[in-house]
């Protein structure tokens, strides 16, 4: 039941596409099906009408690939698949110990012990206070969606167009780098042909010289041509505000953190380095909601601060309102334990 279950969110044909070759055969004879990887298989693209979109299939395949394990001590992890390191990226690896109280359980990056990875510190943090903090922001975010949902989807646009605009500035600057190489290229090839010609350079010097540059150059142009596809999309891509209200309107009341909210309007949770400098260990966790992502320009602290003003009915307190709105919000911050 389980594995049909799990064919049918697999499938690609309800987004109305044809796959073929899924499977082959050793030989015509042969009896066994041997499954092919989706590389091996051909996709024709809107053969039929899609009873699924592509949004929500993604979102399937998404959840699907953080299950959710029971620990030794028999607690499941309750964020698994959405705590990462902010800065080598890695997951962060959820520990429940049979020794450790339920309070007591905590994530820390799976880069920090890795070889490979070599993450600078092990990001540590505890499972409640994730939790708390976590609740906290959905409660606060459902809050503010009921009350000021004009505002909030204007926050969200704004954000999203700033962090796209930097974005592209970024793979813009990258491009014209290595287009400027690719022109540079040209020139050492041109010289070294020269060279070759007036005898001051070898043949096989000429021909090793020559290959090696020439594939550098090969190379770019990939490059820059993914990285032209990238942008195209990045100026095509815009913040679904709409979908995630339409989700976060189905939790009347956030009082509780539970599976199915968490994985329906939260879409990634970065934890930050410590930062000690204030004499405080004080964490920055980035969360990123569903279909919208990070959004910097929350900070639901001084919106709240803005709010109570504007509840007394002073004029300066509206003014404040505006302005915290306006303005970009400090980043989220909490002291665990
Ligand atoms: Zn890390």
């Amino acid at each position: 039941m389980a594995s049909t279950i799990i064919t049918i969110l697999r499938r690609r044909e309800y987004l109305g596409h044809t796959v073929n070759f899924k499977t082959t055969k050793a030989s015509y004879d042969s009896k066994r099906v041997i499954h092919n990887d989706s590389d091996a298989q051909v996709v024709f693209e809107n053969t039929h009408p899609a009873i699924i979109n592509q949004e929500t299939f993604n979102r399937v395949q998404q959840l699907r690939s953080g299950k959710r394990r029971k620990s030794k001590s028999g607690r499941v992890e309750p964020f698994s698949g959405l705590v990462y390191c902010a800065d080598c990226k890695s997951k962060l690896y959820f520990s429940a110990g049979a020794c450790l109280k339920e309070n007591q359980d905590y994530y820390v990056c799976s880069g920090f012990r890795s070889k490979k990875v070599k993450c600078a510190h092990s990001h540590y943090i505890r499972v409640a206070v994730l939790q708390k903090l976590v609740l906290n922001y959905l409660a606060k975010a459902r809050q503010y969606t009921q009350q000021h949902e004009a505002d909030f989807v204007r926050l969200v646009r704004q954000d999203s167009a700033e962090q796209t605009q930097k974005e592209l500035r970024r793979s813009e600057k990258q491009l014209a780098q290595w287009q400027d190489r690719v022109t540079e290229l040209d020139t050492i090839i041109q010289r070294l042909y020269e060279d070759s010609v007036h005898g001051k350079l070898s043949d096989e010097r000429f021909v090793k010289l020559s290959q090696g540059y020439e594939q550098e150059q090969k190379d770019l142009h990939v490059q820059a041509e993914e990285l032209s596809q990238t942008i195209a999309a990045q100026e095509e891509q815009t913040v679904n505000v709409e979908r995630f209200l339409k989700l976060i309107r189905k939790y009347s009341d956030v009082t509780e953190l539970t599976p199915a909210m968490l994985h329906e309007l939260i879409e990634r949770i970065e934890v930050h380095t410590p930062d000690k400098s204030s004499g405080q260990r004080v964490v920055k966790v980035d969360i990123a909601l569903s279909y919208i992502g990070v959004v910097s320009r929350l900070d639901f602290a001084a919106l709240d601060a803005a709010e109570e003003a504007s509840a007394d009915g002073d004029s300066a307190g509206r003014q404040n309102l505006r302005e915290v709105l306006g303005n970009l919000g400090k980043p989220l911050r909490f002291r665990p334990c």
